[in-house]
């Protein structure tokens, strides 16, 4: 078995969200003086790679606690939309397009649009991302998909009119959400759909968590 690391490394001053917290880490005790080394992490919860549960944006949402591991596998397809420029909406149209003829029901939709490999703190990165609109949103609530990712800190950007009618359309489906995710060129070669994973870590009754996505190639 083969794990294809779908992760965005995480680290001091790594580009995050601009409506969180800059991301911290501090070494607070190091090897030559105290014999260990250990970091102290200041971030918030949906920084780099991680889910939203439904509980992010709705207050009767069920958490982290109430949606079970094996909710974060399952069989996924890529949807190449790495032609987006900024700014671009990503509604219904396309989204059938890229995913034309794929059973979708149950499985995961990863949106590959580029911006993972352009984060860095820029206004073209932080501001002008490709996004699922509301149109997109329903559609793949109408496909009946288990959950959906994409390689940019939101899956609608930062704009206060679009990000929580997407986020809540989907969320509202009990669709998960796996943000900041990163695609290697390998992943766009592998047969579709390959499994995948985005297992949480345990931060009880949260809205999110960090995570590591990973494609499984048997
Ligand atoms: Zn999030």
């Amino acid at each position: 078995m083969k794990l294809i690391d779908l992760s965005q490394p995480l680290f001091d001053g790594a580009p995050n969200c601009p409506a969180h917290p800059p991301v911290k880490s501090e070494i607070i005790a190091d090897h030559p003086k105290t014999g260990w080394r250990v970091e102290l992490l200041t971030l918030a919860s949906h920084t780099g790679s991680h889910v939203d549960t439904p509980y992010h944006k709705l207050a009767d949402g069920p958490n982290l606690d109430q949606i079970p591991l094996e909710r974060w596998t399952g069989l996924a397809f890529i949807a190449d939309l790495r032609d987006s420029k900024p700014d671009r909406p990503l509604d219904a149209t396309i989204l059938a397009e890229r995913l034309r003829g794929r059973a979708l029901a149950d499985c995961i939709v990863l949106l590959a649009t580029g911006w993972g490999r352009k984060r860095a703190k820029t206004d073209e990165w932080l501001h002008h991302p490709p996004y699922v609109s509301a149109d997109g949103a329903k559609w793949l609530v109408d496909q009946k998909i288990r959950g959906v990712g994409i390689d940019h800190y939101s899956i609608a950007g930062l704009r206060d009119d679009i990000n929580p009618v997407t986020h809540t359309i989907l969320l509202g489906a009990n669709i998960w959400i796996v943000e900041e995710l990163s695609f290697p060129d390998e992943v766009f070669a592998l047969p579709q759909p390959f499994e995948f994973m985005c297992l949480p870590i345990n931060l009880r009754g949260h809205t999110g968590a960090f995570c590591r996505p990973v494609a499984i190639v048997r």
